[in-house]
């Protein structure tokens, strides 16, 4: 599963982001990412819990948006398509899935971490954080575990 999801991907500590936390530059369709030293999310990195669940989240980005040139910025083939699976809607962001102010995220909560409301992209991503690396205190919604397993399986077809 890990070579065919971010075979390729490298994952680079640097001074900063333009973000100000970890993220996957548009432009690297997914194959680079960069950790901060700074984090603006929650300081700097302790190797703890917190750390690896925002690894996750970002390994989850990066496959999300694999090949697409744009990095994500209009969601990637993942998130997209969980979008009807969980009962999603996007009708009012006028195309633009990652700037999308009134995402409607279903009638399961999405990942109560970080910013997994906002957008198809980051519920997608704060999701697969979850179901990796878990953070005490938040839930993952049996429809959004479903479709991560769903999205392995795939994976694992994918290879053969
Ligand atoms: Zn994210």
């Amino acid at each position: 599963m890990i070579k065919a999801a971010w075979e390729g991907v490298t994952l680079l500590r640097v001074k900063s982001t333009l973000t100000g936390g970890a993220w996957n530059p548009p432009g690297y369709m997914g194959k680079i990412i960069e950790f901060p030293d700074y984090n603006s999310g929650n300081g700097l990195w302790h190797g703890d819990q917190w750390t690896k669940n925002i690894i996750a989240e970002e390994l989850g980005h990066s496959w999300d948006i694999r090949g697409d040139l744009f990095g994500g910025w209009n969601g990637g083939h993942i998130s997209q398509a969980m979008i009807p699976y969980i009962g999603a809607s996007t009708r009012d962001c006028a195309g633009l899935i990652y700037l999308c102010w009134n995402y409607q995220p279903g009638q399961e909560a999405p990942v109560n971490n970080h910013h997994a409301s906002l957008n198809p992209v980051e519920d997608w991503g704060g999701a697969f954080a979850q179901f990796v690396e878990p953070l005490p205190a938040q839930n993952l919604g049996p429809l959004r575990e479903q479709y991560i397993k769903i999205q392995i399986a795939l994976l694992v077809t994918e290879i053969k």
